[in-house]
């Protein structure tokens, strides 16, 4: 029986999603955090296992093949996916997953476990903000920094799929909505367990 809760955050790359977690990660309880695959090379300061497992294209074509995602999706021009193995151990011990995915990926996981997910879009204030961080990270060149601002434009679009919006003006904030959201996916039932709920508080 599925025990723990989902939840998703997505939002344009540079939206401040790991530096919210990572602020965050203290007031949230115990919780695993989905580290996914991709076939795009390391930034500066990541670490395989750490932040992604970096893979070749063939290597993550074998996994397509062999079934072991629970979602995939290509997002500027590489492969990013979720592995279903890692995730399906932690839902069992009833821990909170929290994914970093993009708009696709939500969808895939809302289709799959709808019943057990809560998701928040998280957005720098505006366009402009997101420029300016993406440049002041310093970890992409020019042509891969238009290309997320191009992504960027369509996958605000799809805000209003999502439980929650964060605005990440200042971390702090942030941050603090984020506690909020984290705690309410938490409370989130799944339909067998409300099944269960309701036959026990009827006493049958
Ligand atoms: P994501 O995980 O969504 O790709 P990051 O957490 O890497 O985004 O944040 C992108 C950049 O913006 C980082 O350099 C980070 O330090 C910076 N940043 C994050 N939140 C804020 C904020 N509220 N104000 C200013 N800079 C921020
Ligand atoms: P980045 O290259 O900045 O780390 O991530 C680029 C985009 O890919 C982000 O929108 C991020 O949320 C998304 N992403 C990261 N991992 C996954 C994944 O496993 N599945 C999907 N669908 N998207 C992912």
């Amino acid at each position: 029986m599925q025990k723990g809760a989902i939840l998703v955050l997505s939002g344009p790359s540079g939206a401040g999603k790991s530096t919210i977690i990572n602020a965050a990660s203290d007031e949230i309880g115990e919780y695993y955090f989905s580290i996914s695959t991709t076939t795009r090379k390391p930034r500066v300061g990541e670490e395989h296992g750490v932040d992604y497992f970096f893979v070749s294209k063939e290597n993550f074509e074998e996994d397509i093949k062999a079934g072991n995602f629970l979602e995939y999706a290509q997002v500027h021009g590489n492969y990013y996916g979720t592995s279903l193995k890692p995730v399906r151990e932690a839902l069992e011990e009833g821990k909170l997953v929290i994914f970093d995915i993009d708009v696709q990926g939500h969808r895939l996981v809302r289709a799959k476990m709808n019943d057990i997910t809560t998701s928040a879009f998280i957005t720098p204030p505006t366009l402009e903000a997101l420029e300016t961080r993406l440049r002041a990270r310093c970890t992409d060149d020019e042509s891969v920094i238009v290309k997320r601002i191009e992504n960027a434009k369509s996958e605000i679009r799809a805000v209003g799929e999502y439980d929650f919006t964060i605005i990440n003006d200042t971390v702090e904030l942030a941050a603090k909505q984020f506690v909020i959201v984290a705690k309410a996916a938490r409370l989130k039932q799944s339909a067998e367990d409300e099944e269960k709920f309701i036959t026990q508080w009827i006493g049958k």
